[in-house]
């Protein structure tokens, strides 16, 4: 290690930069974000810093730099563009044995300026030592996709809890095994799903358990895996796939997808395929209760949007009728995932000013939805589960006002390298999806905006034939 870690405390502290500029506008930002009491010195001044100095945020002197600037400063930041002068800087500084940063100029530098992530009060710096300054900032970026902006929100709970923590557990063991159950549980959950009165209740409780080894209470994670291809998961429905103790699943949900809950989480297969149902609905209810007061983190994964044709508000329900903790994350449904990769928009000014999601799902052959309101120019119907009921919805449609040339689509397993598109109209489509032995999951998309299909369809699939990414979906 060439440099030294450490957070220095400037509060309210005179620090020093030296230069007026774009750089030096940068690095007054970062000691004020740190709450420094800054000083400018600089023959001239841009915009920004002048609206600083003009409010009295920062101390400014319109001059060339002298080395007696250093008699306050606890460090200072040279950021001109005048290497003596930056040179200057460091010598005095040297002298004075102040720490002191040249920008661009590791050799003249005796503290260098990380990469910062800032979560407060939690703060992540990185640092390549100034040999690969980007290489520490593509870092920072993927840490910022992995760190949920709520971080400083729990590090603030955690923080106004420690005292009382520490009188509880005499043993720093005990402590941390404490916190690791509170930071790693569902008391964190809440936190990063913005329950903190009921996060900051539920610390308590456990601290008023007396001991550290209380099993944590179970809660359940209703989350919606989007349409089958696993770059479309949000950030929270990763983080919690890869905390969760047990992931409940049906068939929508790709392999590929799975593939991504923790290695050692249980998996329960509950099935529902049409016909098929692996599970019945009310013992998936009770299973997810059962397995939540057994103190387990439950992931219950759906395909697509679990409030959308998803049954999530049915499961929901039950936990909230037995006082078990849940969180809905949304996902990204079958209509948006499925239109976005087949290149149909949904609402187009010229074609379509309102769209509507429909079950295609029929009992005993019969359409058992009211086309009657639907079947309306200038609107985008999107059915799902469709494909078996597809000749009848066509004709109903038809029945109901459209016009059979009205454009349509089928598209199977949409988002996922196994896409296929069929288009046609109300009339001719049915046949089409027969000729093209379509599997599901299918979605089918009705109104002018199918036109659209030919000029911006831009997801090749066959394109990404042969590369490790197989999101096949179990049909
Ligand atoms: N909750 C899910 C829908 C569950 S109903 C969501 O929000 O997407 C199941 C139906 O969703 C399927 O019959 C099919 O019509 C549709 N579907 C889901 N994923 C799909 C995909 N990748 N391609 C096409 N249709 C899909």
């Amino acid at each position: 290690m060439d440099f030294f870690p450490v957070f220095l405390d400037i509060k309210n502290k005179p620090c020093l930069v030296v230069g007026g500029g774009e750089v030096a506008t940068r690095k007054v930002g970062m000691l004020r974000q740190a709450q420094a009491n800054v000083t400018v010195v600089s023959p001239e001044l841009c915009a920004t810093l002048q609206e600083l100095a003009d409010k009295g945020q920062i101390e400014f002197h319109r001059t060339r730099f002298i080395p007696e600037f250093l008699d306050e400063a606890l460090l200072v930041i040279a950021a001109t563009d005048d290497r003596s002068v930056n040179a200057e800087v460091s010598a005095a500084a040297k002298e004075r044995r102040i720490p002191v940063n040249v920008v661009d100029s590791p050799d003249l530098c005796s503290f260098i300026m990380p990469s910062v992530i800032d979560r407060s009060p939690i703060v992540v710096a990185i640092s390549s030592g100034g040999a690969a300054p980007v290489l520490a900032r593509n870092l920072r970026a993927r840490l910022e996709t992995l760190i949920p902006t709520a971080y400083g929100r729990l590090g603030q709970l955690a923080g106004a809890f420690r005292e009382q923590v520490k009188k509880h557990f005499i043993r720093p063991a005990d402590r941390r095994i404490f916190w690791e159950k509170i930071l790693q549980g569902p008391v964190a959950e809440m936190v990063l799903a913005g329950q903190d009165t009921d996060a900051k209740a539920a610390l308590e409780q456990a601290l008023q358990a007396e001991s550290g080894d209380t099993p944590p209470r179970g809660e359940v994670y209703l989350v919606g895996g989007g349409p089958g291809n696993p770059d479309l998961l949000t950030f929270r429905a990763l983080r919690l796939m890869q905390q969760a103790d047990v992931v409940v699943h049906d068939h929508l949900v790709a392999p590929a997808i799975l593939e991504l809950a923790r290695r050692d989480a249980e998996r329960i297969y509950v099935g529902k395929e049409r016909n098929n149902h692996t599970m019945r609905q009310e013992n998936i209810n009770e299973l997810l209760v059962k397995l939540a007061k057994e103190g387990k983190r439950v992931l219950r994964l759906k395909g697509g949007d679990p409030f959308i044709f998803g049954r999530g508000g049915e499961e929901i329900e039950t936990l909230a009728a037995n006082g078990i903790p849940f969180q809905v994350v949304p996902g990204i449904t079958a209509a948006s995932g499925v239109a976005s990769y087949a290149g149909i928009p949904l609402t187009h000014r010229d074609y379509a000013q309102s769209c509507v999601f429909v079950t295609g799902h029929l009992k005993d052959g019969s359409v058992n939805i009211d086309l009657s309101g639907i079947a309306k120019t200038n609107q985008t119907i999107v059915i799902y589960m469709g494909l078996l009921g597809l000749p009848t919805l066509c004709q109903e449609l038809v029945k109901h006002g459209l016009s059979n040339s009205t454009p349509a689509a089928i598209v199977q397993q949409g988002t996922t390298y196994r896409q296929k598109v069929v288009t046609g109209t109300l009339e001719t489509l049915p046949g089409l999806a027969v000729d093209a032995q379509l599997k599901p999951p299918t979605l089918i998309i009705v109104g002018e905006v199918v036109k659209l299909h030919d000029k911006l369809a831009w997801f090749h699939p066959e394109l990404g034939e042969g590369t490790s990414f197989t999101a096949s979906l179990n049909d």
